[in-house]
């Protein structure tokens, strides 16, 4: 199985991921976890750079390709071996993110970002992902509850809360054009009946 995770900053995909990581593992299960961007050394070294440079200093477009050039690395040297080889794949952020974020966010458009990322990926798609769906005013809270660890200093927190609305709004939008392969839970619900709920899903589809 490929399961992805999706949603906004501060949604608590992590934590979940994490969760269902151990669930899956205890059961027996041949998985692994990876995240985007990332998952592979040339992905880690593309997080750094346009997480670090951020909006304003890489154009939107530089930054989907960037984006796209990680996710690329990640699906050939990453998520194919391990799915050929047997083990199911969980990442943290997919294409979606990408349509979300760079399509909608940064305003290139959900199509021609879908394209691009259709050739990085050679049409590979989760068999399911799960959205925790947040808004803007609880992501925000949240980001702050959680508060100036290292990874913090990468996320978006500058934005302001009608550009994590959009991207909300995106990402449900997407959900809605697939229903079958998304799982839309409410991120506000507490971790352990969230995981229950994911890690029923899951089950029935091993
Ligand atoms: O989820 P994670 O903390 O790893 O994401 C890092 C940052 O990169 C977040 O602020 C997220 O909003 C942003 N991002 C993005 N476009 C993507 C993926 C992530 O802007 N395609």
């Amino acid at each position: 199985l490929f399961l992805a995770f999706e949603g906004g900053d501060g949604a608590g995909k992590s934590t979940q991921l994490r969760l269902l990581h151990q669930a899956l593992a205890r059961g027996g299960a041949p998985v692994v976890i990876t995240r985007e961007p990332g998952g592979t050394d040339i992905g880690e070294k593309l997080r750094s750079l346009v997480l670090e440079h951020g909006h304003g200093q890489i154009d939107e477009r530089t930054e989907a390709l960037m984006y796209a050039a990680a996710r690329a690395a990640h699906v050939n040297q990453f998520i194919l071996p391990h799915l050929r080889s047997g083990t199911h794949v969980v990442t943290d952020r997919f294409v979606d993110s990408s349509l979300a974020y760079q399509g909608i966010g940064r305003g290139l458009g959900i199509e021609q970002v879908a394209a691009v990322n259709r050739f990085a990926t050679d049409g590979l798609a989760p068999d399911l992902t799960i959205l925790l769906d947040i808004s803007a005013a609880d992501g925000r809270a949240r980001r702050v509850t959680a508060g100036g660890g290292v990874e913090d200093a990468d996320r978006l927190e500058a934005e302001p809360d009608d550009f994590h609305e959009r991207i909300r709004q995106g990402f449900l939008a997407l959900a809605g054009t697939a229903p079958e392969r998304y799982l839309v839970l409410d991120a506000t619900t507490g971790a352990e009946q969230l995981h229950r709920q994911i890690l029923n899903r899951v089950q029935a589809m091993l």
